[in-house]
C-alpha cells in the first residue's frame, strides 16, 4: 500500500493505460467484461464536472478582481481558441487533399454501421443549426441545466454570476467567500477521486485494446493514421510553438505537468470527464492561477476542441473521396467555417465529433453514410482527438496566464511530485 502511494500518481497511470493496452490485447474481446471498472471511475468523475464548474469558474471570475482584467483575460483566450482552431481545420483540409485517404476506398464492399446512419439522419431532420447552437447556449433554467450536465449553459450562468458578484463589489463579499471555499473543497474532493485513475484507465485501455478488431482498422487504416498524424502535429507545432514562443516557457515542462491530463482523456475519450484533471494539472503543476485556469480551461473544455476541428476537415474530405463529391475552394471555406462551430457546438463526451460531421456534411453534399462508414473505428480516433483537445486547452491557459502574470514561473518548472 505505501509502495503504491509513493509512485508518482502519473506514472501509476501511464503504467496502467500500457498494461491495459497489454491485457486487452491478449485477452481480446472478453476484455469488456472489465470495463465496467472504467464506467464507474468516469461515474465518478462526471460527479465533479457541475460542481467544479459553479464553484471554480464563479470564484474564478469573481477572484480576477474587475471587469476589465477579465476582458484582458477573456478576450486573449477567445483570440487563442478560434486561431488554433482554424489552424487545425486546415491542416486536416490539407492533410486530406494531399495524402487522400479516400480515394482508394470502395464504399460498397464495405460494411455501415446502420445504427450510426440512423442517428445522423435523425440529427439531420432535427436541424443541427448554428442558431439551435446558440439558443441551447442560454441556460433557461439553470437547475435544469445542472441536472443535465450541459456544460455550455452551466458556463454562460456561472460567468454570469461571477459578473453579478465584480458589480456588487463589497456587498458581493459573503457569497464570494462561499465560492471560494466551495472551489477549494472541491478540488479536495478531486483529488481523492484521481486516486482511481490508475484503475479506470486500465479497464477501459483494456476494453478499447480487446474489443476493437484489427480487421476493422485495416480497411479505415489510412484515415486513423491521418488523424494521429493531424493531433501529434496540433500537439507538437500549434501547442508546442504556443508554449516556447508565446508563453516562453519550456515545452517539455508544459508537457510533463498535463500528463494526467493526457493519459485520462485517451482513456475516455471525454473532455468533459476529464476537466476536474486538467484543471488541478494546470493549477498544481503549471503553477497558473486559480482564476485564469479556472475561467480558461472550464471555457475551454466546452468549445476549444482542435482535435474535433482538424477531424472534421479530414473526415469531410475523406467522405468525398469515398463517394466522388467534387469539393471546390468555396466548399473548402465552408468547411472551414462550419468545423470550427462544429467543434465549439461539440458536447465533450466521447462521439460528439461524429454527430457533428452532420452539420458539416451536409453543407457541402457528403454523404451521411460516411458517418456509418467511420464509425466503427470513432472511438480510437476520438481518443487522439480528445487527448488534443484536452492539451489545447492547457496550452492556451498557460499561454493566457503568462502573458497576464498569472503564472508561477519556479513552480510549473519543480512540478516533481505531480
Ligand atoms: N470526444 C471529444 C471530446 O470530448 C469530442 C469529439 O468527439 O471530438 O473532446
Amino acid at each position: 500500500m505505501k509502495a503504491w502511494f509513493a509512485i508518482p500518481l502519473w506514472q501509476r497511470v501511464i503504467g496502467a493505460l500500457i498494461l491495459g493496452i497489454i491485457v486487452g490485447y491478449l485477452w481480446g474481446p472478453g476484455a469488456e467484461s472489465i470495463k465496467i471498472i472504467g464506467d464507474i471511475f468516469i461515474a465518478f468523475i462526471k460527479m465533479l464536472v457541475v460542481p467544479l464548474i459553479f464553484f471554480s469558474l464563479v470564484a474564478g471570475v469573481a477572484s480576477i478582481g474587475d471587469l476589465r482584467k477579465l476582458g484582458d483575460v477573456g478576450w486573449r483566450a477567445l483570440l487563442l481558441f478560434v486561431v488554433t482552431g482554424q489552424l487545425a481545420v486546415w491542416l486536416g483540409l490539407g492533410l486530406g487533399t494531399i495524402l487522400q485517404p479516400g480515394s482508394g476506398l470502395d464504399a460498397s464492399g464495405m460494411q455501415l454501421d446502420a445504427a450510426a446512419l440512423e442517428r445522423a439522419q435523425e440529427r439531420q431532420s432535427d436541424g443541427v443549426t448554428i442558431e439551435q447552437m446558440v439558443l441551447e447556449m442560454v441556460p433557461s433554467s439553470p437547475v435544469q441545466v445542472m441536472a443535465d450536465v450541459n456544460v455550455l449553459p452551466l458556463i454562460v450562468f456561472s460567468l454570469l454570476i461571477g459578473v453579478g458578484i465584480l458589480m456588487a463589489k463589497e456587498e458581493g463579499g459573503p457569497v464570494l467567500k462561499i465560492f471560494e471555499s466551495g472551489s477549494i473543497v472541491m478540488q479536495k474532493v478531486t483529488m481523492v477521486v484521481m486516486e482511481l485513475t490508475p484503475f479506470g484507465v486500465f479497464a477501459l485501455m483494456a476494453w478499447v485494446a480487446g474489443t476493437l478488431g484489427l480487421d476493422a482498422l485495416a480497411a479505415l487504416g489510412q484515415l486513423v493514421a491521418l488523424n494521429y498524424v493531424g493531433c501529434l502535429l496540433i500537439i507538437g507545432l500549434i501547442y508546442g510553438g504556443m508554449i516556447k514562443f508565446i508563453a516562453r516557457l519550456p515545452v517539455i515542462d508544459f508537457f510533463r505537468g498535463i500528463v494526467d491530463a493526457i493519459a485520462v482523456s485517451y482513456s475516455t475519450a471525454s473532455s468533459n470527464a476529464t476537466l476536474p484533471v486538467t484543471l488541478r494539472c494546470a493549477q498544481r503543476n503549471l503553477g497558473i492561477s486559480n482564476s485564469v485556469s479556472s475561467f480558461v480551461i472550464s471555457l475551454g473544455a466546452t468549445i476549444n476542441m482542435n482535435g474535433t476541428a482538424m477531424y472534421l476537415g479530414l473526415a469531410t474530405l475523406f467522405g468525398a473521396q469515398v463517394f466522388g463529391v467534387e469539393l471546390g475552394l468555396a466548399e473548402y471555406v465552408t468547411i472551414s467555417i462550419l468545423g470550427t462551430l462544429g467543434a465549439i457546438g461539440a458536447a465533450g463526451i466521447p462521439g460528439a465529433g461524429l454527430i457533428m460531421m452532420v452539420l458539416v456534411f451536409s453543407a457541402v453534399g457528403v454523404p451521411l453514410e460516411t458517418i456509418a462508414l467511420v464509425a466503427g473505428v470513432d472511438r480510437i480516433m476520438d481518443m487522439m482527438r480528445t487527448t488534443t483537445n484536452v492539451s489545447g486547452d492547457a496550452a492556451v491557459a498557460t499561454t493566457v496566464a503568462s502573458m497576464t502574470n498569472e503564472i508561477d514561473r519556479a513552480e510549473m518548472i519543480s512540478a516533481d511530485d505531480v
